[in-house]
């Protein structure tokens, strides 16, 4: 997989790849990171990026030129997705992160102030996505979410990839309570059914937790469940 970020700001994405486990991934090569900054392609003697709204109106907005033309810099393989990180996009769901996680290649475009001119959209044509209903003040973090989200389900990102497969929302249902060392903390014991050894009847006391807490916490998750199941069966 390699993602290939345009952003304003490198220093943000990079960064935050080399840090834990994404450090790890990108030295084992799960992932290659490319980072292109539209403000090298400017044709601007000042190397300006933004300029006021057409039809007035407060903030700046992204000029075209530079964006295409770092767009079309960038090699593109024949799997390629490619992203536009906005409000306004489809909200990032489990499903949509497993579908990009099928791409060789994934290219993101990062706003900035009001965001961008239309015909950058209008020309690139990419997908639209949203990390949910507020507006941040930048796409960097949205694209740090997807490019997060969508190496977890890569071979070699976590230690094993059954972490990934029990996560939240992979089945539809929302994970199971953990505990660790040590037994009693404070008065609170860990559950008994996982200290006995008995791997039966800990799946079973984990998933009737894990659709407790579905139906407590996210019911409309719940409901789509069972009516798959019933479906199912
Ligand atoms: N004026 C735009 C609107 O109302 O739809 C918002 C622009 S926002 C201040 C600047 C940039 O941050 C956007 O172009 C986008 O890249 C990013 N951004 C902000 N909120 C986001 C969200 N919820 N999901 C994805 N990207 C977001």
């Amino acid at each position: 997989m390699r993602f290939d970020v345009l952003t304003l700001f490198p220093e943000m994405v990079e960064q935050f790849c080399d840090y834990s486990i994404m450090k790890r991934a990108s030295e084992k090569g799960v992932f290659q990171l490319n980072v292109v900054n539209p403000r090298d392609y400017t044709l601007d003697k000042h190397k300006k990026v933004d300029d006021t709204p057409y039809g007035g109106g407060a903030g700046m907005v992204l000029m075209a030129q530079p964006y295409v033309d770092a767009y079309e810099s960038i090699d593109l393989a024949e799997n390629t997705v490619t992203v536009m990180m906005s409000p306004q996009g489809e909200p990032l769901t489990d499903n949509i992160v497993n579908e990009l996680s099928k791409a060789d290649q994934i290219v993101i475009l990062c706003g900035h102030y009001e965001g961008f001119d239309e015909r950058i959209r209008d020309i690139i044509k990419p997908h639209e996505i949203s990390i949910g209903d507020f507006v941040l003040t930048g796409g960097e973090l949205p694209a740090l979410c997807l490019i997060d989200a969508v190496s977890r389900k890569l071979e070699g990102t976590l230690g094993k990839i059954e972490s990934a497969e029990e996560d939240s929302f992979s089945n539809g249902l929302l994970e199971y309570p953990h505990y660790t060392k040590p037994r009693e903390y404070r008065g609170l014991n860990v559950p008994d059914v996982l200290l006995n050894g008995n791997h039966k009847e800990i799946n079973e006391f984990r998933y009737q937790e894990s659709l407790k807490r579905t139906k407590e916490r996210r019911p409309d998750l719940y409901e789509k469940y069972i009516n798959t199941s019933c479906l199912n069966n």
